[in-house]
Order: structure tokens, then sequence, then C-alpha cells
């Protein structure tokens, strides 16, 4: 396993679990229970940490980071008027199908 990213907080860390699930990347949280002094390895902060099961995942989770980081600048949601999937605001095509939003 390796360590990949620092959460900001549990949610956001569980959301990206299930982001890099979605996109076949095998990943888990520590430090969730950081708060309460337990821990299932050796911490020096109390940030929620997502640890990759594969190393060769990496380039993978990382572009679903970014996706997730962008997406967290609040841009809000558009729908694709031809495949009904939900996109980010600042998408200018559909990331599903391609047409023009
Ligand atoms: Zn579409």
């Amino acid at each position: 396993m390796i360590r990949f990213y620092q959460a900001a907080n549990l949610p956001d860390a569980y959301l990206l679990v299930d982001l890099l699930d979605h996109a076949g990347v095998a990943s888990q949280v520590f430090n969730q229970n950081a708060q309460a002094g337990v821990g299932e390895l050796p911490f020096t902060h109390a940030y929620p940490e997502i640890w990759l099961e594969h190393r060769y995942d990496v380039h993978v989770a990382r572009k679903v980071v970014d996706e997730f980081e962008r997406s967290d600048a609040d841009v809000g949601t558009v729908y694709c008027g031809s495949c009904d999937e939900s996109n980010p605001g600042n998408f200018e095509l559909c990331w599903s199908c391609g047409d023009a939003l």
C-alpha cells in the first residue's frame, strides 16, 4: 500500500474513496480515528489519509483527485440535454456523450 492523499476531512475522504472505487482503484481511509488517538498506523497529524492498495493505480487515482478538486470549486452542476448525465458547471462538453452542454 502507498500513501496517496491527505483529505481535508472525513466526508471528503470517503467521497474520494468512492470515486476511486468507481474508477477501479482500490483504496482505504486511514487516520479516521485520529481525533480519538486510535489509529491503525503511526501518524503525525489528524487528517484522514487515502492509501492506495496498488502503486500502479497512482496515475488513475491522480486524475480522479484532479477531477474531485476541480469539482470542489463550487462550479455547480449542469445536466446534459442529450444523455441527462450531470456534469460540473465549468464543462463545455458532456463527459459522457461528448455533446455540447
Ligand atoms: Zn451527455
